[in-house]
């Protein structure tokens, strides 16, 4: 590892004007349970680290029945997981966080990490997607609000410009009758990258209309929804030959890479079956009023 300074600023503008500083490469450390292994095994090079738990704005966790949802970025996924509020309206969100990475690694790893790492195989993101979360991101000028599904821009590739903090994500007011499950692959034991995952959402609107939602991780270049699948299954319960076709729009829509790990072609089979096990089993807990 190479050396680099550190600092922990205890105010948004101070750590915005140092990870401004045009004259030195800069990053934020939350949990650095992936910043700090790139800096480990030098894929990461910098001059300045900027740590941001010190900053309470972050460290916030808001709900309200008629708001929604607001967490903040430095919050850590056990305390996601700890949140008696998130675990009874947001269900889809406490069962994908419970099963990232172990417990010391959620003890560790932030919202906030796990959304601007910017994996394409983040777990949680798929998660968020289909919650319709917002991202709120700080800079000297304001706080600025970008839907999560624009906050990608490629592979490890976000809209965050220099100086830019992500201080918190937001959740509209859950549906009280509402089913959610996250699938995912991997490959076992002592493996934690997910080789496609896939979760879904379907909410009882006013107890006649059924909203789905279906966000992918690993599928593409950025975790993604997958618009056209969710048109199908869209107002009901679906039966088999809906199902079908949302999951041929899925295959069809989904452009998973050929790495080490799997192969494309294995990738969308799986990406298929997955999604099917989840569309079914949310269909199932709707009918069966399991929520
Ligand atoms: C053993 C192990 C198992 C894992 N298992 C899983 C798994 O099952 N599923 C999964 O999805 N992930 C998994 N991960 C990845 C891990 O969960 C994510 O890397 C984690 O959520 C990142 O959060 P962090 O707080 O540690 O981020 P950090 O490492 O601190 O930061 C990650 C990146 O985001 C930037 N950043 C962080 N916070 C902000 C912010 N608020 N504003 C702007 N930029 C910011 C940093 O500069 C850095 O570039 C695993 C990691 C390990 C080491």
């Amino acid at each position: 590892m190479t050396t680099f300074d550190y600092v922990n600023p205890t105010t948004l503008e101070a750590a915005g004007e140092l990870l401004s500083r045009g004259d030195l490469v800069t990053n934020v450390l939350a949990g650095g349970t992936n910043l700090i292994l790139a800096l480990e095994n030098g894929s990461l090079q910098t001059d300045l680290v900027v740590d941001i738990k010190a900053l309470p704005e972050l460290k916030n966790i808001h709900f309200n029945s008629n708001s929604g949802l607001m967490l903040g970025a430095a919050v850590t996924l056990n305390q996601v997981n700890a949140h008696t509020d998130i675990r009874r309206h947001f269900p889809l969100l406490f069962e994908t966080c419970k099963d990232i990475g172990s417990c010391q690694v959620r003890s560790r790893a932030t919202v906030g990490g796990n959304i601007c790492c910017a994996l394409p195989s983040s777990d949680l993101i798929p998660t968020l997607l289909c919650y319709d979360a917002v991202c709120h991101i700080w800079n000297p000028g304001g706080v600025r609000e970008v839907p999560l599904d624009r906050f990608f821009k490629g592979d490890q590739q976000t809209v965050l410009a220099k100086g830019e903090i992500l201080v918190r994500i937001s959740l509209p007011a859950p549906v009280a009758d509402a089913a959610g499950v996250y699938n995912k692959l991997q490959r076992g034991q002592g493996e934690y990258v997910t080789l496609v995952g896939t979760a879904v959402l379907a909410r009882n609107i006013n107890n006649s209309e059924i909203d789905w939602r279906i966000a992918l991780a690993a599928a593409a270049p950025t975790p993604i929804r997958i618009y056209a699948a969710e048109q199908v299954l869209q107002g009901s319960i679906p039966d088999k030959a809906m199902i079908d076709h949302a999951v041929e729009c899925i295959k069809h829509t989904i452009k998973p890479i050929s790495d080490l790990r799997a192969g494309a072609a294995y990738r969308t089979t799986m990406a298929g079956i997955l999604a099917r096990r989840s569309i079914e089993s949310v269909a199932s807990q709707l009918l069966g009023g399991v929520h």
